[in-house]
């Protein structure tokens, strides 16, 4: 059985703005309140897993030891089916440039590689997500979601973020950049990932 959560205040163990505000209305309802990474000043740790629980594990784990809270970290990433499950848990490295991370490029590079290899449609795919919800005594309990989908092109929609423009979950017509986020919030990877942390934690 899951270890419950009764402590009233987390971290979350993130600096990404798409995601903070993702979980933020994910946790709304349950009167938890939640004080991100960013405002305790705390430093981002190595991602140097090759697994999303390996590294939401790493995040959480640390920001848990650094504040004296329970943490929740999400790693999450796109798999592309015709690139092998690229670029997975490296999903936000395609986006690094010098000047920071850019998305329309890393969807442009994913769009490259798939017409190169002449890969049929649909290209399908899918968004995962891991939650780690991390104690400062080092225990620690882990969720995973999916939401399976293909990748279109050109980008649809200036809703979310990442690589929302570029996915068309399956049965639906609007990519998540273009689909409401109350929608894509009872829907997604993440939403299936958080809806097992109430059941096991909550
Ligand atoms: P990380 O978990 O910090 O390694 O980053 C995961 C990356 O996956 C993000 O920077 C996004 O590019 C992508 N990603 C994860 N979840 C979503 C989502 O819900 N929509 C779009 N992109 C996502």
């Amino acid at each position: 059985m899951s270890r419950k959560l009764t402590e009233k205040k987390i971290v979350l163990a993130s600096h990404n703005a798409g995601k903070l505000r993702e979980i933020g209305a994910l946790l709304a309802p349950y009167g938890v309140e939640v004080v991100s990474a960013g405002a305790l000043g705390l430093e981002e740790p190595a991602e140097t897993e090759t697994t999303f629980a390996g590294n939401a594990r790493i995040k959480a784990h640390f920001a848990a030891k650094a504040s004296g809270l329970p943490a929740l970290s999400d790693d999450s990433g796109l798999e592309v089916d015709a690139l092998d499950g690229a670029p997975g848990v490296y999903t936000a490295d395609w986006a690094e440039t010098p000047n920071g991370r850019d998305f329309p490029m890393a969807m442009a590079k994913v769009q490259a590689l798939l017409d190169e290899k002449e890969a049929p449609t649909p290209r399908t795919g899918r968004f995962c997500c891991t939650l780690c919800l991390a104690w400062p005594d080092g225990h620690d309990e882990i969720f995973a979601g999916t939401v399976e989908g293909q990748l279109v092109w050109p980008m649809r929609g200036d809703n979310g973020f990442g690589f929302d423009p570029v996915f068309l979950p399956n049965g639906e017509t609007e990519t998540f950049g273009e689909m409401d986020p109350d929608k894509k919030h009872g829907m997604s990877h993440r939403a299936e990932a958080f809806r097992k942390l109430v059941a096991g934690c909550f």
